[in-house]
């Protein structure tokens, strides 16, 4: 974005580089809060079905200890290397009298490897809730632990001595989930940067996108309004210095301040187009241009057209001729005739004496081509690049006496574009320059 020296143009541009800003902290935030709370349903899904498998295998194995009272063998046979038992044989003990409880002195029996991280455990049965599971870091290692209330009898010693077993605690090795589950938590927080990174990224080039046209917009606004109000400027200011001259010499006739009373008027007038100008662009900005169209025959509406300019053109000693053929299109025959009123007056304003300005109207299968050619002064190739911008003028026409307010060709093309035509602009050959409308024919 050109950056304007004007304050009320950097103004606007100020707060549209806000604006660019807002939107990508709000789209990143969009993005940021989209993570975390897939982040948040992720962890919370895994955190309840982590140990669903391990729950399972326990809550199978105690389902199977009181179906099958005298089974010894494979009531003392730990179903998962994971898991180790631990059988409370009290008497007496009443259980049920309190959900959960402190069983000092229970003696127990073991089932499963005592080593490791449950070497110097408490066995006894601390506070901990009947059918309930509940994750406990024992030294170094995580168990999941669950105790159940059991009333079978097993001979533990082999001594035929029957003992009733009133409580089966089980401590299964979780440590195996848990890195797994480090390790998932672990990928996820990498990906959500990477992804974070990207979505920055991503970011900044749909800002940079979508605020584009409206950058541009912005660029052509702020513009517009330093060139309008440069050109409304000049004017003014020329006729207050010479309203302010007359006014200082009061004794002085109408005859003695006659020529800063025509200056003024001149201004006066110049003024007066270039606001209706100003008014037509910005009717057609806000899409209030009313086209009256009809159908018509190209041909008769250039004669029509160019038929008062010979006169003028012979006065001003150049040579006019127009050539056409039949072409049927549907125009508004006065905004048609406002487009070749700019085009031929320019080519008359930047020629010379003796230049010729010819007027064109071919076909081709679905359209009417209308050539405007002259062999004047011609454009430089970045004149034939702006040349329909808003208030552009080459440095020549704008010393030359005739040169206008450089409105002309934008409200040309605005007009064109509104008929579903097209206009360019092409350096003549040998000389000069050609203007060239294309307008959709009309099938007959
Ligand atoms: P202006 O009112 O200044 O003529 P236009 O928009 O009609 O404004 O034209 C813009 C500029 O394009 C002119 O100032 C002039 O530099 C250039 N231009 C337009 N028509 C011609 C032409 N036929 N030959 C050379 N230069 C032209």
């Amino acid at each position: 974005m050109k950056k304007s020296k004007d304050s009320n143009a950097y103004w606007i541009q100020e707060n549209f580089q806000r604006y660019r800003i807002h939107f990508l902290i709000l789209n990143l935030f969009t993005f940021i809060l989209i993570i975390a709370l897939l982040g948040v349903i992720i962890v919370l899904s895994t955190n309840q079905r982590f140990y669903d498998s391990s729950k399972q295998d326990v809550l199978d194995y105690i389902a199977n200890l009181n179906s099958s009272t005298y089974d010894i063998k494979r009531k003392l046979k730990s179903p998962d290397p994971r898991m180790t038992l631990v059988y409370y044989y009290v008497e007496p003990l009443d259980l049920t009298s309190s959900p959960y409880g402190t069983l000092p002195g229970s003696k127990t029996y073991v089932v499963g490897s005592m080593d490791g991280d449950l070497e110097n455990l408490n066995l006894e049965l601390h506070s901990s809730f009947y059918q309930h599971f509940e994750v406990q870091k024992i030294n170094r290692s995580h168990y999941l632990i669950y105790s159940t209330k059991t009333n079978f009898k097993i001979d533990l010693d082999g001594s035929g001595d029957l003992k009733t077993i009133y409580c089966v605690k089980t401590y299964m090795n979780v440590d195996g989930e848990l890195n797994s589950k480090k390790n998932l938590i672990t990928t996820y927080v990498i990906s959500a940067i990477a992804i974070l990174v990207l979505c920055a990224f991503a970011s900044y080039f749909m800002m940079q996108r979508a605020t584009k046209p409206l950058g541009e917009f912005v660029d052509r606004h702020v513009s517009f309004i330093s060139d309008a109000s440069h050109e409304l400027r000049t004017p003014l200011a020329v006729v207050q210095s010479k309203l302010e001259n007359i006014m200082a010499h009061p004794d002085a006739t109408v005859y003695d301040v006659l020529e800063d009373l025509s200056v003024s008027l001149k201004e006066l007038s110049r003024l007066n187009r270039l606001t209706s100008e100003l008014l037509l662009l910005t009717r057609n900005d806000q899409n209030l241009t009313n086209l009256n169209t009809e159908v018509v025959n190209l041909d008769k509406v250039l004669e029509e057209i160019i038929e008062p300019f010979k006169e003028i053109a012979v006065i001003q000693e150049r040579n006019l001729s127009y050539q056409g053929m039949d072409a049927i299109v549907q125009i508004d025959r006065d905004k048609f005739r406002q487009i070749m009123i700019i085009l031929i007056d320019n080519a008359m304003k930047y020629t010379n004496i003796g230049d010729s300005i010819s007027v064109l109207l071919t076909c081709t299968n679905s359209k009417a081509i209308v050539e405007v050619k002259d062999t004047g002064i011609g454009i430089t190739e970045e004149t034939k690049n702006r040349i329909f911008e808003r208030f552009y003028r080459e440095e020549k026409a704008r010393n030359h006496e005739n040169g206008g307010n450089g409105l002309g060709l934008s409200i040309a093309k605005t007009l064109v574009e509104a008929m579903n035509g097209t206009i360019e602009v092409e350096h003549n050959e040998p000389k000069g320059t050609k203007f060239m409308i294309q307008l959709p024919k009309i099938k007959s």
